[in-house]
């Protein structure tokens, strides 16, 4: 039996993968010529960059692909622990060097920003215990199959329903706990993971530090796009066919069942079942025009999007680490301009990835490869051309400021990423890095299922349907749709 799949994105690659095992026949069909999506790479004058996530998490979800496969994961994909979670610093010339040991992070919080090391260490212990009890009924399994909700899943979630923080704010959750403004700040970021605004959010994504607090950061041995080349491997050994360069341009429907795709080119490729990697919103608005859409899930608020400006640096700064924190003076204000107002930031937090930290390679002796980026509305239509050069001067300035340096002075080569490039290179909606927002108590429940409700044999993965956005809840859609669709006979 054949298999589609609508692009190679992280998901879209694994879906791939899981539907060979499976017993599928599958093709991915791209509209670039290289794999990735988001998850892509770029090189310029002896600088390496990872192009997209920059930040990795879970890396046993990219094993278990290859263990379910029956390969060894050390055989092909390898990686580090890091040590450091993320350096931070503020204007007054506060820094906080955040270890990755839980221990070491709370003590070191309570030496610089004065809080109790163990009401730190309470709130780990509160935050693995929501993501433990949760995980199984919002990430791992269809939120949308009646089986779910007769699981031992919903009483795990329920046994902890005083602790799900179902009325509050992921901001009120902290804010509730903690004194200090610059420690809140620091828990309130973790809203951006999934694009989302830490005022608006809903307290269970409270649970998103523990990831890089309790379980840890990591890095590819070789950056972050080792992923994608590791699993196209994998797919390409299973037998997985990839066509680069061949847009979808529709998914063909026979009585309410999808029968193939209708590529650019007008080729008609037939298959027992098709998965769209595709951003959902273009899904239906470019590949199902005649089919009735979800409106509502469709209309949900798009996450941020980001500007992120490549920069080698000819010089090395001791101070920095693989990740790095600039962070802006009101923090409220930020999220407001960024989902209220949607205009970049005036004073922005600023976060710089430099993966020649860990990976020597990736940058000339002496130098650094910077990934400098700026949370952004998704394109709404501004006028992107007079914003940037903005955003630009106002992130000089403050890195200068900041190391006593001349940026300008230093930047030897640069490259430049905005939400109406994101779009134009992966077709996500708005340039959104997250599909929705997580803005609203029930987003979860809006995200758009992994099946199609009214047509036969259709499935969608990725960053913008159930659980999410990011590469770890990309993989879990890959499984959950592994895991719903019949073995091929
Ligand atoms: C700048 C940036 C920073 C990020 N930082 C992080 C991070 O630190 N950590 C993290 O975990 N996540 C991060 N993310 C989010 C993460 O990159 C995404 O959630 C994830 O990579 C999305 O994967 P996906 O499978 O949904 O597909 P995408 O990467 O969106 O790829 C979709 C693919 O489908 C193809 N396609 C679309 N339409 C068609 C069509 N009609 N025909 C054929 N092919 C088509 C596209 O060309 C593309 O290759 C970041 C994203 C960005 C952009």
């Amino acid at each position: 039996m054949q298999a589609i799949v609508i692009g190679s994105g992280v998901a879209g690659i694994a879906t791939a993968i899981r539907l060979s095992l499976k017993g599928y026949k599958v093709t991915v069909y791209e509209a670039n010529s290289y794999p990735g999506g988001k998850l892509t790479v770029f090189e310029k004058n002896g600088y390496r960059f990872d192009a997209g996530p920059s930040l990795f998490t879970l890396p046993t979800l990219v094993e278990d692909v290859f263990r379910d496969a029956g390969e060894n994961p050390e055989d092909h994909f390898q990686y580090i622990k890091k040590d450091t979670a993320c350096h931070y610093f503020w204007k007054d010339g506060t820094e906080l060097f955040a270890l990755a040991e839980p221990a070491k992070f709370a003590e070191s919080v309570e030496e610089v920003l004065g809080e109790s090391k163990y009401k730190v260490m309470e709130h780990l212990d509160d935050v693995r215990l929501l993501y433990n009890k949760t995980k199984g009924l919002f990430l791992e399994r269809s939120l949308h199959k009646v089986d779910t909700y007769l699981s031992s899943e919903v009483l795990s979630a329920l046994g902890v329903v005083h602790k799900l923080h179902l009325t509050e704010t992921m901001h009120e959750v902290a804010a509730k706990r903690f004194n200090s403004d610059k420690l809140i700040q620091l828990f309130d970021r973790f809203a951006t993971y999934n694009g989302s605004s830490p005022y608006k959010a809903p307290g269970v994504l409270a649970m998103i530090p523990h990831l890089e607090h309790n379980i840890g950061t990591f890095l590819p041995k070789g950056g972050m796009h080792d992923i994608t080349e590791s699993l196209v491997s994998l797919a390409k050994r299973r037998g997985v066919a990839f066509s680069f360069g061949q847009k979808v341009e529709e998914i063909q429907v026979e009585n309410k069942v999808a029968t193939g795709v209708r590529l650019e080119n007008g080729e008609v490729h037939t298959a027992d079942l098709v998965v769209s990697n595709m951003d959902i919103v273009p899904t239906y608005r470019r590949l199902l025009p005649n089919e009735p859409a979800p409106e509502k899930t469709l209309m949900q608020e798009r996450s941020s999007s980001a500007l992120i400006f490549y920069w080698g640096v000819k010089r090395e700064f001791d101070k920095l680490n693989l990740h790095n924190i600039l962070f802006s003076s009101d923090y409220k204000k930020e999220f407001d301009e960024i989902f209220n107002r949607q205009v970049p930031p005036s004073d922005p937090t600023i976060y710089i990835n430099i993966t020649s930290k860990d990976v020597p390679n990736d940058a000339p002796d002496g130098c650094e490869n910077w990934f400098v980026m700026v949370n952004v509305p998704s394109d709404q239509g501004q006028n992107w051309e007079d914003l940037i050069p903005k955003v630009r001067e106002s992130v000089v300035k403050r890195v200068n400021a900041q190391f006593n340096v001349d940026m300008d002075a230093l930047i030897e080569v640069e490259e430049l990423l905005t939400p109406q490039l994101i779009e134009s290179k992966t077709s996500s909606s708005g340039g959104a890095l997250y599909g929705a927002s997580s803005n609203d108590r029930f987003s979860a429940f809006l995200r758009h299922p992994n099946f199609s409700r009214k047509l036969k044999n259709l499935y969608f993965v990725g960053g913008s349907v159930h659980p999410g956005g990011g590469i770890p809840l990309c993989l879990l859609s890959a499984k959950i749709v592994g895991e719903l669709v019949p073995e091929a006979t």
